[in-house]
């Protein structure tokens, strides 16, 4: 910080920092009392302001650091790639602008877009298949390898808008995708151990390979037997905007209860599985669809009912109760039926209770 002279004409007391003006500070000349505080104060003064430029510059790192935290708590307590990448794709998006942003997964041999949607681009997959083990950066395209003990787990892709990457974001990408790697191996470790588990650790519902498994006995039971078996298909309404206003940590908490709700309605011998992230199939065994029917309705109700109390979980909720709803397709398995056509007739007719209003039951006959 340097001074201005007091002898000069000037009126006024500029605060600088590395020689640009950054303030001005008015004092009456006459008034020699306040020169002498303002000579001391001066020095703190600017010091006040270039903490507020250095705190404002500071705080999207400080943001950033705080999201990379609430990712690595998520991903601590959840396994499925399906879940994280998105988590991971918007968070970057958030952080990059002007970018877009792909993540790519090393599945087998090949490298699969898990986020977003679609990629056109062949540079893209030219540059990925050449499989780099360091950052790639052209003008128009970030390259960053998820590296985790030596080997390529992925890649995270920014393809530019309009400007280039500054130095700051790619020092953010490459501190991102070191923590991607990690959290992804861990993924990839806990995926493999869960593989040879039954159950789903979060609802206690049975995971989706078993009920898959479960799904093809029944079916050869029902036929050998001749006895009717029915399948509900159900997803909770409007999950995300769960996860986004409350946190996931809410989101799991409303996951645990519905299926708690779910199974205090059923039978014994009921079959409840987790098919995918808040989807539940029910297999009703010896049930004609009439019943199903009924089952399904009082599945609705009890989850509209239910009053979930967040606030041990997010105290800084304004709510400290909230209900959600669930919509529901029931199908009867036919003797003409493909095994698979169980669950996909159940789906069909969830989609279409989700298109016509939610939180219902519709019947596909
Ligand atoms: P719709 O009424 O059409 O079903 O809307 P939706 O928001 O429920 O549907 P969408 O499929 O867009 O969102 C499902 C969300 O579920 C997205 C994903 O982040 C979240 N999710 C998946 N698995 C888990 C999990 O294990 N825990 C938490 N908290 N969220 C999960
Ligand atoms: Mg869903
Ligand atoms: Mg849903």
């Amino acid at each position: 910080m340097l001074k201005e002279n007091f002898e000069s004409a000037r009126p006024n007391y500029p605060l600088y920092k590395h020689n640009k003006i950054i303030g001005y500070i008015e004092f009456d000349k006459t008034n020699k009392k306040l020169e002498d505080f303002l000579d001391t104060a001066l020095y703190l003064i600017s010091l006040k302001v270039q903490n507020i430029v250095l705190t404002n510059r500071m705080q999207k790192s400080i943001d950033f650091q705080n999201a990379m935290k609430n990712i690595a708590k998520i991903i601590e307590t959840q396994y499925e790639l399906h879940y994280i990448i998105p988590l991971l794709g918007e968070m970057i998006d958030k952080f990059i602008q002007n970018h877009l942003i792909y993540i790519f997964i090393k599945d087998k041999h090949e490298y699969k877009l898990m986020w977003p949607g679609a990629c056109n681009d062949n540079k893209i997959m030219d540059i990925i298949n050449a499989e780099p083990r360091k950052r790639v950066t052209t003008d128009e395209l970030g390259v960053f390898p998820l590296i985790n003990e030596n080997q390529i787990l992925g890649y995270v892709i920014t393809k530019k808008i309009d400007d280039k990457l500054t130095l700051k974001e790619i020092e953010y990408l490459e501190d991102l995708s070191k923590q991607a790697a990690t959290t992804i191996n861990r993924a990839n470790a806990y995926a493999e151990i869960l593989k040879h588990a039954t159950l789903d650790a979060l609802t206690g519902f049975y995971n989706r390979r078993q009920l898959e498994e479960r799904t093809k006995q029944e079916i050869a039971s029902s036929r050998r037997q001749k006895t009717p078996l029915c399948a509900i298909m159900t997803d909770i309404d409007f999950f995300k905007k769960v996860n986004d206003t409350y946190g996931h940590t809410v989101g799991d908490l409303v996951l645990k209860t519905v299926s708690k709700v779910m199974r205090s309605q059923l039978r014994e011998y009921d079959i409840a599985g987790r098919y995918g992230g808040e989807e539940f199939v029910i297999l009703l065994p010896f049930t004609k669809i009439t019943e199903a029917k009924m089952v399904a309705e009082r599945l609705r109700k009890a989850i509209e009912n239910k009053v979930i109390d967040i606030s041990k979980i997010n105290p800084e909720s304004p709510e400290k109760e909230i209900k959600v709803t669930i919509s529901l397709g029931v199908y009867q398995l036919k003797t003409e039926d493909k095994e698979t056509d169980l669950i996909n007739n159940a789906d069909k007719a969830l989609y279409k209770a989700k298109e016509t209003g939610r939180n219902k039951v519709v019947i596909n006959e």
